[in-house]
């Protein structure tokens, strides 16, 4: 579903962020993209919808292709009318505003699109966030601010999400909540998942392939199950063996 080929990213002309970075999101798969710090995890997701711009990076060379065509060109808010939808770092949401009004902002990607808004779909998915939906979202718990966050791309009736770090300053018992949340948005509404998670643990235990990358390229990938069991990824990234 998308496909990213020998992708070079430079910003500022000068930090070489992404070199010959290539990977590959089957429909209907969850894959998830490993690495330390500064690997160039942000890079690629920014990459694949076309964000690195903003910043002052640029594609030097390499194809992205989602649903068979070139997506180079397009907007974010392009990618997002064709089905491509980036929860970016941080979460994203609008803090002053309330969690119906996160949804209904979020409603405006449907514009053109001839797809109503299923804000009661988006509150018996996440029941927390219909018991606070008159509630300013800035004032939400960590956890609830990622359901929001899934809340809103759900409205924009994606097939495919790009997640970087959802687990990011959670407590466990909330990203056990929010990976089983993944499952569900992959098990039952289909969407195609590629997800960027530092800890290998939680990337193996819900995607079906990982890739494992480290300064700017893919030095590792392959079916979660087998990764796991790799010597080198058990000491390297799992803190065994
Ligand atoms: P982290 O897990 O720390 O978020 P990451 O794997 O997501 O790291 P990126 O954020 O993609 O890594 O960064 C890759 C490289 O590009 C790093 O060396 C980083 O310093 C650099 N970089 C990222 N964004 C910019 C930017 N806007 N301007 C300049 N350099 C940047």
């Amino acid at each position: 579903m998308l496909s990213v080929e020998n992708i070079d990213v430079v910003y500022h002309h000068t930090v070489q962020a992404l070199r010959g970075m290539s990977l590959d999101v089957p429909k209907g798969k969850i894959v998830a993209l490993l690495g330390s710090n500064g690997a160039g995890k942000t890079t690629t997701l920014k990459t694949a919808s076309n964000l690195v711009q903003l910043e002052n990076g640029h594609v030097r060379e390499g194809r992205i292709r989602f649903k068979d065509q070139n997506i180079a060109q397009l907007s974010a808010d392009a990618l997002v009318h064709q089905g491509l939808f980036h929860i970016r770092e941080g979460r994203r949401i609008f803090s002053e505003l309330t969690v119906d009004d996160n949804l209904v902002a979020a409603s405006y990607a449907l514009k053109g699109r001839n797809i109503r808004p299923d804000y009661e779909k988006i509150y018996s998915f996440f029941p927390r966030l219909k018991e606070r939906r008159k509630q300013v979202a800035g004032y939400l718990s960590g956890g609830e601010q990622q359901m929001l966050a899934f809340g809103r791309a759900m409205i924009a009736a994606p097939e495919m999400i790009l997640m970087d770090e959802p687990s990011l300053g959670l407590a466990p018992k909330i990203i056990t909540e929010i990976f089983d949340t993944i499952r569900r948005l992959n098990a039952d509404d289909g969407i195609t998942i590629l997800l960027v998670e530092q800890n290998a643990h939680l990337a193996f235990s819900i995607a079906d392939y990982s890739y494992i990358m480290e300064s700017g390229q893919i030095v590792m990938e392959g079916r979660s199950e087998k990764l796991r069991d790799d010597p080198d990824v058990r000491s390297f990234y799992l803190g065994v063996g």
